[in-house]
């Protein structure tokens, strides 16, 4: 009985990788050390599999910035822009492309499925000349095998590259992508042979999409293109693995069809149905790569229940052709517990990273073949069991409270239009009024304090005195720019999940439990255990303080359940949703109190509510359904004179708009200055529907100051959509990455231009 690994983490145990880069970036080492970090991780990385006893290892999962963008190096497909002339793809290029350089900006970059990873998106047109340019695959796979280990090469499919590219400037509208793969698939063809000649026996196509609802031409692509890899794959071992949900049946249909291919991968942890299409049919003769050990996660393997399944599948496809696997590239989860010596034992014992899984694996597999580590799964039963039966997880008042939710509606009593009528009595704000999103500047001070003061180094009274003044600076300056609604600034906090998590219950924390976001950042979710609870509030006391400073009215400001839950590990024993209530609950507490301590405008920022939408569309409806309720459910309990704003980052808006109306906001605040275009159905429904909205009129992801005349010409584009007594004035996001020499001058533009055009209606 064999297992594998689809991919591992880059970065390291102590982000090695990630300081390695940003050294050479900052020009403070050079290339010889950048490589010499990463031949270490990959071979310590390998070494790691080897000895845990994994038969199929992968390679080429390493990567200095993202594997797609060394799928466009591959295939030497680099926008003309970046002025490459040929030859093997250096890191000059290379990091031009994902990064920019001084004279070209950086090519684009998207999420990687319903992932929080990103990836270089490749441009691509009728004109790119394909070409083997990047021979980094067969480079590592080498490089493995002189080490002693004969790895598994991994590359991204044809079908999922062009499929998650996109067409290149001037020929957005008119091109299709898939015509392309006539054009690529020769310098597949040429790194197949390559690894062929350098050894390999295996080779693993990563082919995601295959679980997207792709149509019938898009899945006749994987046909062709396979069709046309066969005479060339022909003596190798040809793995397709997909992850992320299950295979729709048609999809599955085409892939175990796919020729010159022996092998499927298929994710047994989010594909609810997979166990079942394997059961309807497993063509023969082919392995099955059984991914039970969840690669998104940081729980521990329930290593009977694995095994259980694992019986059955091996029922199905015979002893010899079932291998044991993970769900997915281990990439998504933390690399290692052993650098987690403060984490509380007990729940340590119901982790596993990236570390961890691989043995988890490797026991599982062993096991099937009469091998079974009693010890290893005894010890894993105990905490499974502990897990389960742990006072610390489960609180029943909370449980109670979360079921008691059910049937009912949670909306406020009375319509958008009569709230804000109500709250427009109390708050005497003037046509077009103007706010922020809610933080200001992070100063490299303000940083020291707040670890000084996590550190115990300074008192609680000498922290409380600084964010006192720190939040008394910025009321001040929004004073003096005249801004009509304030916010305090954020300065208490270092990141918008982590600083409600910290007070809520059913977290933990871990100190290296980073997973990679983009290129060389990280970030390291909170891990939600048990239900959740707010012993006392979180937010109050700043709120109501800086209230104190001012008579303008201050934005109450927090984090909504749906963004702490979708930037967090989630416990996985019970549904998402009834951890995403149970958050509702003590949010809405906080909403409660902030409103009796006389805090009439409050924000709930659901920045994360549109990413975490199922890949598939029969899925997208629910998960919609309890997100929007769990929103509504922090806020239905306020007076109509409260102003319950809510804010949500950039992202594409026109297929949620119902749901985003339905969430029952009385103000909207959204990203806008990078889409208008797509934003314009989303404007228009905001016109049906009263609430008001506050499209961003200036891109805060720049340095650059937008001039005055520049502003009201936008806010003047949007008033030709939107009625004037609707529309509000704020910058994109939060402010929290700039400068005040970059805040001040911006802000008080778009101020002066909101006064402009208020003497022009
Ligand atoms: N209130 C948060 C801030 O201003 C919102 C951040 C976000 O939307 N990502 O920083
Ligand atoms: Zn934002």
């Amino acid at each position: 009985m064999a297992s594998h690994i689809v991919g591992y983490p880059r970065m390291g145990p102590k982000r090695e990788l990630k300081f390695a880069l940003e050294s050479f970036w900052d020009g403070k080492s050079s290339a010889e050390d950048l490589q010499k970090v990463a031949a270490d991780l990959r071979s310590s990385i390998w070494k790691q599999m080897a000895d845990a006893g994994i038969k199929y290892i992968p390679s080429n999962t390493f990567s200095y910035y993202d594997q797609v963008l060394d799928t466009t190096a591959m295939l030497g497909a680099v926008p003309p822009r970046y002025g490459w002339n040929g030859g093997e793809i250096g890191f000059s290029t290379y990091f031009s492309m994902a990064r920019g350089n001084a004279f070209v900006p950086a090519m684009e970059m998207t999420k990687w499925l319903d992932t929080n990873y990103h990836f270089i998106v490749p441009e691509l047109g009728p004109d790119v000349n394909f070409s083997y340019s990047s021979h980094k695959a067969v480079d590592e796979y080498k490089e493995a095998k002189a080490l002693g280990v004969d790895t598994v090469p991994v590359i991204i499919g044809p079908v999922s590259y062009l499929l998650l590219s996109k067409p290149a400037k001037g020929v957005e509208k008119t091109f299709s992508l898939l015509s392309l793969l006539d054009k690529i698939i020769p310098v597949y063809k040429e790194v197949i042979s390559d690894l062929k000649a350098a050894g390999a026996s295996w080779i693993q196509f990563d082919e995601p999409t295959l679980v997207l609802d792709l149509d019938s031409h898009k899945l006749q692509a994987f046909t062709d293109a396979y069709a046309a890899l066969e005479s060339t794959l022909s003596g190798l071992n040809v793995l397709v693995e997909t992850y992320f949900a299950d295979v729709p049946a048609e999809a599955y249909k085409t892939l175990t069809g796919l020729k010159g291919v022996t092998a499927y991968g298929f994710d047994f942890v989010r594909g609810a149905k997979t166990v079942n299409l394997i059961k309807g049919g497993f063509p023969k003769g082919k392995h099955l790569f059984a991914g039970v050990v969840d690669g998104r996660n940081i729980w521990a393997n329930d290593l009977a229940a694995s095994l259980s399944t694992l019986g059955d599948l091996e029922g199905i496809v015979g002893k010899d052709k079932l291998v044991v696997s993970t769900s997915c590239s281990l990439l998504h989860t933390a690399v290692d517990l052993a650098n987690e010596p403060k984490l509380d034992k007990e729940i340590k014992s119901w982790l596993a990273f990236a570390a961890q899984k691989i043995v988890e694996v490797n026991a599982l597999a062993k096991a099937l073949a009469g091998q079974k580590d009693e010890e290893f799964f005894s010890a894993n039963a105990a905490a499974q069991a502990s897990r389960k039966s742990s006072p610390r997880v489960t609180n029943e008042a909370v449980q109670k409270a979360a079921a008691d939710l059910k049937g009912s509606e949670h909306r406020r009593a009375t319509n958008v239009s009569a709230r804000l009528d109500a709250q427009q009595k109390k708050l005497n704000l003037p046509v077009l009024p103007t706010t922020t999103i809610g933080s200001f500047p992070q100063t490299i001070e303000l940083r020291r304090v707040r670890r000084e003061y996590k550190a115990k180094k300074i008192s609680e009274e000498e922290y409380v005195k600084a964010i006192k003044e720190e939040i008394n600076k910025v009321v001040k300056l929004q004073e003096e720019l005249d801004i009509d609604v304030l916010v305090h600034g954020e300065p208490e906090r270092n990141d918008m999940v982590e600083y409600f998590g910290e007070q809520l219950s059913g977290f933990a924390f871990s100190a290296n439990g980073w997973v990679q976001s983009y290129g060389s950042r990280c970030v390291k979710p909170p891990i939600i255990y048990g239900d959740v609870s707010r012993p006392k509030p979180m937010t109050v006391f700043w709120s109501s303080t800086a209230q104190s400073m001012t008579a303008r009215p201050m934005k109450g400001m927090l984090t909504g359940p749906v963004t702490i839950l979708n930037w967090s590990f989630v416990r996985n024993d019970q549904p998402r949703s009834e951890t995403c209530y149970q958050i509702a609950l003590a949010i809405k507490d906080e909403v409660e109190d902030l409103e009796k301590a006389g805090i009439n405008v409050i924000q709930i920022d659901e920045a994360a509510l549109r990413e975490g939408l199922p890949l598939r569309k029969s899925e997208q409806a629910f998960y919609l359904e309890w997100a929007v309720h769990s929103f509504r459910i922090t806020n239905c309990g306020v007076q109509d004179t409260t102003q319950i704003h809510t804010h949500m980052c950039y992202s594409n808006f026109n297929d949620i708009i119902h749901s985003i109306i339905n969430m029952d906001a009385d103000v909207i605040t959204i990203e806008n200055s990078r889409s208008d275009e797509k934003l314009l159905s989303v404007f228009r429904e905001g016109v049906k529907y009263g609430a008001g909205i506050g499209p961003g009129v200036y891109d805060i992801h720049s340095p650059r100051i937008p001039s005055t005349e520049e502003i009201a010409d936008r806010i003047n584009k949007m008033l030709a959509v939107l009625e004037t007594n609707i529309l509000w004035v704020n910058p994109d996001c939060g402010l929290k990455t700039r400068k005040y020499s970059e805040v001040k001058p911006a802000l008080s533009n778009m101020v002066a231009a909101a006064k402009q055009l208020r003497t022009q209606l």
